[in-house]
């Protein structure tokens, strides 16, 4: 016989820690089923965390987050949720290590990054090189060189924005397809289109290369952006009928709630600003949501 669950939450990243906060200390039972991918452990040291005036790496806040939530119990861990069917008027949650039912899903479930094919990406990502928010760290950039590695709109836009900061900004692209305003934008602030080679870029000291269509070595960048979009984690909610907007992300109401009832999402897997600030927010109004629900539904 599977357990019954007040919650199974999907995902272990801050909104998924932070809705099991909230939920235990709401005295519910929980479980946390997570991959162990979060974004945030990719953050060298984050300054826009609120609360952390020097800064905070993505590890330490991971760590100090699982560190609260041990404080108020033990919540069933498992790792990958595998697959979610509805059962009666629960939820049945499986995953490698057998299933639970719950009465509530959270979905923090989280996007990936398309990072760009580079020699060394996960040095440049731990050495603040390689990056891929600048609205979370274009204030960090200053007037180094930089550039945004991307082809559409997007990233056009990415780098209209950068400019802001850097008096130096490009838009590295292998496939540039732009819309004229953006072009005419772009050349307006300064904002070269540099073409490169695919395969071509790669880290050298603090530094990321390219080399022009001609094989031909292009100045060095201080600091590049990844722009080439994300992959929202929506898989478990394909069949479910979960209504997913045009960018793949779930839509949800006021509450957090999924267009199915009982099904919730918090964080970056929902349409929106993928901040931490933003994905801790959405989870207190989750959990306090599922918590309340049960309540009535419990008289
Ligand atoms: C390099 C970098 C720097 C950043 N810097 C900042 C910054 O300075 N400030 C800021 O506010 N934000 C920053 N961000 C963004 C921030 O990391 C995200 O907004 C935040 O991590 C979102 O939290 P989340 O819990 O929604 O998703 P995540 O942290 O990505 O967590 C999702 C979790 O769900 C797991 N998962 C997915 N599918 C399943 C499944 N089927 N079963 C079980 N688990 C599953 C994943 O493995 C992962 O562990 C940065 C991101 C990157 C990549």
């Amino acid at each position: 016989m599977a357990e019954t669950i007040d919650c199974a939450i999907i995902g272990g990243g801050p909104a998924g820690l932070v809705a099991a906060l909230y939920l235990l200390r709401f005295r519910r039972t929980v479980l946390i089923a997570d991959k162990g991918f979060s974004r945030a452990a990719l953050i060298p040291r984050s300054h826009n965390y609120p609360g952390f005036p020097d800064g905070i790496t993505g590890e330490d806040l991971l760590a100090r987050l699982h560190g609260q939530v041990r404080g108020y119990g033990s919540p069933i861990r498992r790792d990958a949720a595998l697959a979610i069917e509805p059962e009666s008027d629960l939820w049945r949650v499986r995953t490698q290590e057998g299933a639970v039912l719950a009465r509530r899903v959270l979905f923090a479930t989280g996007v990936v990054d398309r990072w760009p094919q580079l020699l060394g990406a996960r040095q440049a990502i731990d050495r603040g090189v390689l990056r891929f928010c600048p609205i979370c760290d274009g204030f960090e950039v200053g007037t180094k060189r930089a550039a945004i590695i991307g082809n559409d709109d997007h990233a056009a836009q990415e780098a209209l924005f950068l400019r802001s900061y850097s008096p130096s900004v490009s838009l590295l692209t292998d496939a540039a397809v732009l819309s004229a305003g953006l072009r005419d934008r772009l050349a307006a602030q300064d904002v070269a289109i540099v073409s490169f080679m695919p395969g071509s870029l790669r880290l050298v000291g603090d530094t990321i290369l390219a080399a022009d269509p001609q094989g031909k070595d292009l100045p060095a960048f201080d600091v590049a952006y990844g722009a080439l979009g994300v992959a929202p984690q929506t898989q478990l909610l394909a069949r479910l009928g979960v209504t997913l907007d045009a960018g793949g992300c779930v839509g949800v109401d006021a509450h957090q709630q999924t267009s199915v009832p009982g099904l919730y999402a918090a964080g970056d897997v929902v349409r929106g600003l993928d901040q931490i600030s933003v994905a801790v927010g959405e989870a207190a109004i989750a959990a306090t949501a599922i918590h309340n629900g049960l309540r009535e539904q419990d008289g």
